[in-house]
């Protein structure tokens, strides 16, 4: 069994233990290894120096110890396990549930000139075979093991950490922030034409030419659809989804790997696994599934740690078509509607909304969103009576026993004659669809699904608490801003935050800089 042993390279033999358990930092005392690691990080990895916990998870690897790390993309988990297994005689297992990972990591370590192979029996989905992977604690019960993830609430901790028979286990654990990450929600133009203009002068202002990002879309079509648009613009583009031959997808990929289009526009089941470190925009064309697979999918961007951002268009016509893809998960429609109120306020702060979702604890934006850092008020508008309306609207097609979707009901409720008809022009199009979005968030409307041979379809019908707003004993508001038009606004914000950074500083120096210049123009404005 040492030869078995030996095949997970990381011996328990010569191991030391800390004298005292008294947490992260006792891993940064000195090691006799400590020499030895630094020449590795030096001259093997070309690094100029460690990142957080990435000492200290080594050492205590180098320790014997079982570690569980949560560090978010880009935060350097590889290096975590690749110089202990260099370290270390024998061989090193590494488990990856991505054939591309798999792929980019064999890649990497080759092109350092360490040793590497793989084995690629994994099934469809790598979730129920990760279940059987307790056996290795069991059989090989020296061997340290480590486990890496960028997410996982401390429910997913504890069930890992039993799936894999490691009920004691160092953790390190990373803020889930992403300082040099720019958020911005923007609005999702109905006419297609003038959306994907406004994509495009996005990208030529981010860019021209050269910076590399990615578009994320709902469908298939609509991802080869954009490609040849982005083209006809003048962007380079490729498209990336499940629907290509694989050489046709390598190709895609390859090409925007090696920066020879600037943009490749995919579904999200493109990125897992995606290890480009400049990648300057993540732009979402359609609003992701829930909070967390926007922090995943945008989180894509600025791995390399330079200032980047993250443009999400929203529309609320958008909702129906992911609701009616989610509605049969397990909590599904509560991720979704998370995910559609960090996109309707014009005030809570996005990044808030990733803390609060991982469970951790507010951390300054620094302006990094777009509703920290818009300088204009923003007021809650009293809609409650065109949500009266609107839900009353409702109410009759409900007691007609047919189904509405929330496009027709717009439609309808813009067209009545009448009282509620005589309140619609005060409010767009896109306003409607806001409120009714309010009423769903609110619980006053609720969806229901409906099927047909070829799709799902998400109707709305009178929600558990619409009967206190029929009675009037409730108010509905819509956070709106005071004067403006938005998006001259945003383009400006997010230019002098990434200028700020991108002259060279780092996120923590943008943050005093800014500071800086609050404190003077606050004190500008009190003292003339
Ligand atoms: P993760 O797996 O956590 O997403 P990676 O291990 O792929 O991150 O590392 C992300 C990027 O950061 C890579 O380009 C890697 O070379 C770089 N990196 C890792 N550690 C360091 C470090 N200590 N200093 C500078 N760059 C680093
Ligand atoms: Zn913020």
């Amino acid at each position: 069994s040492a030869q078995s042993d030996s095949k997970f390279g990381l011996h328990s033999e010569g191991q030391v233990a800390p004298s005292s358990a008294s947490g992260e930092s006792n891993w940064l005392r000195p090691f006799q290894w400590d020499e030895e690691v630094e020449k590795l990080r030096k001259n093997l990895f070309g690094l100029p120096s460690f990142r957080t916990h990435q000492r200290e998870i080594i050492n205590s690897v180098l320790s014997g110890r079982d570690v569980f790390v949560i560090m978010p993309s880009g935060g350097g988990k590889s290096l975590c396990y690749q110089l202990p297994a260099v370290l270390r005689p024998g061989v090193s297992l590494v488990i990856s549930p991505l054939l591309s990972l798999i792929q980019d990591q064999v890649m990497g370590l080759k092109a350092m000139g360490i040793s590497a192979s793989m084995l690629t029996q994994w099934g469809h989905d790598f979730r129920p075979d990760y279940r059987h992977l307790g056996i290795l604690k069991t059989q090989f019960p020296r061997v340290p093991l480590v486990v890496l993830t960028a997410t996982a609430t401390e429910r997913v901790q504890a069930d890992v950490r039993e799936m894999l028979n490691m009920p004691r286990c160092e953790k390190f654990i990373s803020s889930v922030n992403r300082p040099n990450l720019f958020y911005e929600v923007r609005e999702k133009k109905s006419n297609a034409n003038a959306m994907m203009d406004d994509i495009a002068n996005l990208i030529q202002e981010i860019g021209p030419g050269k910076e590399s990002g990615i578009i994320y879309c709902f469908s298939r079509r609509e991802c080869e659809q954009i490609a040849v648009e982005l083209v006809q613009r003048g962007i380079t583009a490729a498209y990336y989804h499940a629907d290509m031959e694989p050489e046709e997808r390598m190709r895609a990929h390859t090409r925007w790997i090696s920066n020879k289009v600037q943009v490749i526009v995919g579904t999200v089941a493109f990125g897992m696994g995606i290890n480009k470190p400049d990648v300057r925009f993540v732009i979402h064309h359609t609003i992701s599934k829930s909070v967390e697979s926007y922090y995943q999918e945008s989180g894509r961007a600025g791995r390399d740690g330079l200032p980047s951002r993250c443009v999400l268009f929203y529309r609320c016509a958008d909702l129906p078509r992911q609701s009616s893809m989610v509605f049969a998960e397990a909590a599904g429609l509560h991720n979704l509607y998370s995910m559609i109120r960090f996109c309707q306020s014009r005030r809570a702060c996005q990044r808030a909304a990733i803390f609060e979702h991982f469970g951790e604890n507010k951390q300054d934006c620094h302006g990094m969103c777009d509703n920290c850092a818009d300088p204009r008020p923003v007021v809650d508008k009293d809609v409650t009576e065109h949500a009266r309306a609107l839900l009353r609207v409702v109410e009759e097609i409900n007691r007609k026993d047919q189904k509405v979707t929330m496009l027709q009901l717009v439609d309808q409720w813009k067209r009545q004659p009448g009282d509620s008809g005589r309140l619609a022009p005060e409010l767009t199009k896109e306003d409607t669809e806001r409120v009714v979005t309010q009423l769903l968030l609110s619980g006053y409307l609720k969806e229901e699904f409906g099927h047909t041979a070829y799709a799902t379809n998400a109707y709305l019908a009178l929600g558990p608490l619409s009967k206190a707003i029929l009675d009037g004993h409730r108010f509905v508001s819509l956070e709106v801003f005071v004067g403006g038009a938005a998006s001259r606004w945003q383009d400006n914000a997010a230019k002098d935050r990434l200028n700020l950074m991108g002259s060279g500083m780092t996120a923590e120096q943008t943050v005093v800089v800014s500071k800086l210049d609050d404190l003077r123009q606050r004190l500008a404005a009190e003292h003339g």
